[in-house]
């Protein structure tokens, strides 16, 4: 069975009585950094064996991970922070899971993203989960599409990118839209903004970023209302 086993974003507070049960019960604990996930373990007086499985090493160690599957161990898959396979490593060996029929359940549980949605007084019933944009290559591709995408917009940026991706957001979707940044979720210095694009630009360019950043952006009205009026 693999457990897929979502961790803290900041707050160690957040993290459920199962998944700390499964952390327990488990023979084995999937890391993305092994040293991150032995804070956390420490933290709970959990004593498990751990093993890295990150982006350079999940496609080499896959074989071996299905054959201990098969062979009846227990495994929990975590990353870094929040639930594996979101903006992290876990997709290739979930999948393997599925096609090799080894049971796998994937516990509630952080997740910086709805948060973030569910901060921004921003339409929630219907959105879209961008994550990371490509940094160079497609990135253009991918705002050009997503111009006339009427649903909520979901990214994960870098702090040190911010100013330059909602500059980038007002240039393709206008300074109008409106939007939401929330950084530091769940930790001391948490702060969520709203506004439109143009004042979040102003905003944030007044002062340094630091931090985890999620931005959420507005999708596109005119486009709502041509299909609202058929
Ligand atoms: N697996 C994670 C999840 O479920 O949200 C995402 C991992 S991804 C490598 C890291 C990005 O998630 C950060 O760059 C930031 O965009 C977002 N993030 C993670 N923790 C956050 C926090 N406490 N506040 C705001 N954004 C956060």
């Amino acid at each position: 069975m693999l457990y897929v086993v979502p961790t803290p974003i900041g707050n160690l507070e957040d993290i459920t009585l199962r998944a700390l049960r499964i952390l327990k019960e488990v023979d084995l604990i999937l890391a993305e950094d092994t040293r991150t996930t032995a804070f956390l373990l420490k933290h709970y007086g959990i004593d498990k064996p751990v093993r890295s499985n990150h982006q350079h090493n999940e496609h080499k160690i896959l074989d071996d991970l299905i054959q201990q599957l098969k062979a009846g161990k227990k495994i929990a898959l975590v990353s870094d922070a929040g639930t594996p396979g979101i903006s992290d490593p876990g997709y290739l060996l979930i999948r393997a899971c599925v096609q090799n029929d080894v049971p796998l359940t994937t516990l509630p549980g952080p997740t910086a993203f709805v948060p973030a949605l569910v901060n921004s007084g921003l339409p929630c019933d219907s959105f879209t989960f961008i994550g990371f944009l490509p940094q160079k290559k497609g990135r253009l591709t991918k705002l050009l599409q997503l111009i006339t995408e009427p649903r909520t917009l979901v990214f994960y940026e870098s702090p040190y990118r911010l100013v330059k991706a909602l500059e980038e957001f007002k240039t393709h979707f206008g300074e109008n839209r409106r939007a939401s940044v929330s950084r530091e979720l769940t930790k001391l210095y948490e702060e969520n903004k709203q506004g439109t694009l143009e004042e979040l630009i102003v905003y944030f360019t007044s002062k340094p970023v630091k931090g985890e950043i999620v931005i959420i952006v507005e999708g596109a009205n005119e486009l709502k209302k041509v299909i609202a009026n058929g």
